[in-house]
């Protein structure tokens, strides 16, 4: 069997929210049970760049080899994540929507999110200072895969120059928002000067995998230890399955088809 490698993805660590938004919160002492898991398993959490780059070495990947990864930069990560994962001394990969930055949430109006505090400039400094990799997430969290190109680029290329710019350090990893990409996307992503991309996919990663869609499994408060032990060892989850399924294209054209309609633009 290929050696399955975990890419947890979270994005909030708090107690409330609106109820639209719920599958993408985790309660702290949900959050605190599930890295015990890995602590208890003996688990090694990597960032995403140190992992991309233990996978380039060549090298073989240790067994129980993970990661841990949040996206989008909610201010809850500070207050609800960090104390979690330095307590169990693990480390975590942030992917930040760097137009976004000390304001809120607001491509979540739709699920009654649009006000959720964002982590502020100082505040991602000292979260990188905790030895958290940041990534980018785009500037403004849009499905980058039916943008323009030249909207597409902007997203890609100026998260990187702003989080570079205001964090004073090399941003190497990008997460592509709502897990979508194309092929085309993927190259401008290796092309901006990316060295590794995280999609969603509901899956494991493997060695083998593409650096620029790496799999990653939403993570929720009510998998439970159990469940947890299953997803890590991936017993209910596809490894590295396929990147552009015919399914994965309908879907994209249906989403195309819907923001033509939204903005009435012409798309090329
Ligand atoms: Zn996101």
């Amino acid at each position: 069997m290929v050696q399955p490698i975990p890419i947890l993805l979270y994005h909030s660590i708090a107690r409330s929210c609106a109820a639209d938004y719920r599958r993408w919160l985790v309660l702290p002492e949900e959050f605190e049970r599930q890295l015990q898991v890995l602590l208890e398993d003996s688990y090694d959490c990597l960032t995403i760049s140190e992992l991309v780059g233990l996978l380039d070495s060549g090298k073989d990947v240790p067994p129980r080899t993970a990661a841990i990864t949040f996206d989008d930069g909610l201010a809850d990560f500070a207050e609800g994540a960090v104390p979690i994962l330095r307590r169990h001394n693990f480390s975590a990969t942030l992917y930040v929507v760097s137009g976004l930055v000390g304001s809120t949430s607001r491509w979540l109006a739709g699920l009654g999110e649009g006000n959720r505090p964002m982590l502020g400039w100082q505040e991602l400094r000292d979260v990188a200072a905790a030895g958290i990799e940041i990534g980018a997430h785009t500037v403004s969290h849009p499905e980058v895969d039916v943008l323009s190109a030249a909207e597409a680029q902007r997203e890609i290329r100026n998260s990187k120059a702003t989080l570079e710019d205001k964090l004073g350090l090399e941003i190497r990893s990008f997460a592509y928002p709502h897990g979508y990409s194309s092929k085309t996307v993927r190259k401008m992503v290796a092309e901006a000067g990316f060295s590794s991309a995280c999609s969603v996919r509901h899956a494991l990663a493997s060695a083998s995998e593409n650096r620029f869609a790496l799999s990653r499994i939403i993570m929720t408060s009510d998998i439970g230890t159990t469940g947890f032990r299953e997803i890590l060892a991936g017993r209910s989850l596809p490894i590295s399955p396929p990147i552009d399924s015919a399914k994965i294209a309908g879907w994209r054209a249906v989403r195309k088809l819907r923001r033509l309609t939204r903005t009435g633009e012409r798309l090329n």
